[in-house]
């Protein structure tokens, strides 16, 4: 069971690595291997006899001998694609809900004048929000302060209400890359205080390359997580810093409502947004924008508009 030092590294196998992508107009399922995508969907009509799932979210559904179908499905699939030449969507591209975690680094609540929270602050973004890997991040005309935050996302693989903190892991389908891109302007200076408006315009929810399932990472909860706005390393930080560990936010999250396969959970930023710079620093035109946590990958966007 994953802890929550900091510090030691354990050695972990080849992670599988579970792709969306579409090509020619099709939504396809495959995996990263060696940064090329293998388009395993369409590899075959069936998988292990049924149906080959059509989304992300309904392969999780499948539970670990879907997954295990489609590790070995992978094996003999040929089709290779650089993730240049096809539109990489957000790994679970599907997502029944997306939650977020607010102010979930003592370091970042402090920066951000907040009180370190006692218990989990949430809020969502919709679906419209996602983007995958390469995506263009669309700055909003109505918005002057469109900032980043590097995040760890914990994707749900099996149906969670009422789990244990102890339980939890057994839910947790992998992780991903995410980057909680932020209106400030909406989310901190509109009435009645709440953050979801700030939060989801649409392509504020980049994920991706893909999900690395949770059995080829040995602690999320020791993964260097790093942010580099063209370039520049604005936050670096680890997950063992986080306030509420995947584990808690799931077993709080499902006392309220049920978590389903294909679910994300944005666990919150550390220190270094844009916001809480002298002077402030926020995404404009042309920036390159990159999240990158130990053992997922490298999450890029670049920033277009308004
Ligand atoms: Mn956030």
């Amino acid at each position: 069971m994953p802890d929550r030092r900091c510090g030691a590294h354990i050695a972990r196998r080849a992670a599988l690595k579970l792709v969306s992508f579409r090509k020619e107009g099709t939504v396809c399922l495959g995996i990263l291997k060696d940064d090329q995508v293998v388009d395993v969907s369409s590899a075959s009509d069936n998988l292990a006899g049924s149906p080959m799932p059509a989304s992300m979210s309904e392969l999780l559904s499948l539970g670990a001998s879907g997954l295990e179908a489609f590790r070995q499905l992978s094996e003999s699939a040929s089709d290779t694609h650089a993730m240049s030449e096809v539109e990489m969507l957000a790994p679970v591209h599907d997502a029944g809900k997306i939650i977020c975690i607010g102010l979930n680094y003592k370091d970042h609540a402090e920066e951000s004048g907040a009180a370190v929270p006692e218990e989990p602050i949430v809020f969502s973004k919709y679906t419209s929000a996602l983007l995958g890997h390469g995506g263009e991040i669309e700055l909003p005309s109505v918005s002057e302060e469109v900032d980043y935050e590097a995040e760890l996302v914990a994707v749900i693989g099996k149906k969670a209400r009422h789990v244990s903190r102890e339980d939890a892991w057994s839910y947790v389908a992998g992780y991903a890359c995410g980057h909680d891109v932020s209106a400030r302007d909406w989310q901190l200076r509109k009435p009645g205080g709440q953050w979801m408006m700030g939060k989801t315009f649409d392509t504020f929810g980049p994920m991706g390359p893909a999900l690395v399932t949770s059995d080829e990472v040995s602690d999320p909860h020791n993964l260097a997580i790093r942010f580099r706005l063209n370039g520049k390393t604005m936050q670096d930080s680890s997950t063992c810093q986080l306030i509420f560990g995947v584990d808690e936010v799931v077993s709080y999250l499902s006392r309220v409502f049920t978590l389903e396969p294909g679910d994300v959970i944005f666990t919150g930023t550390p220190p270094g947004v844009g916001m809480a710079r002298k002077p402030p620093v926020f995404l404009t035109n042309g920036d390159v924008a990159e999240v990158e946590i130990e053992g997922l990958g490298t999450l890029r966007n670049t920033v277009v508009g308004p």
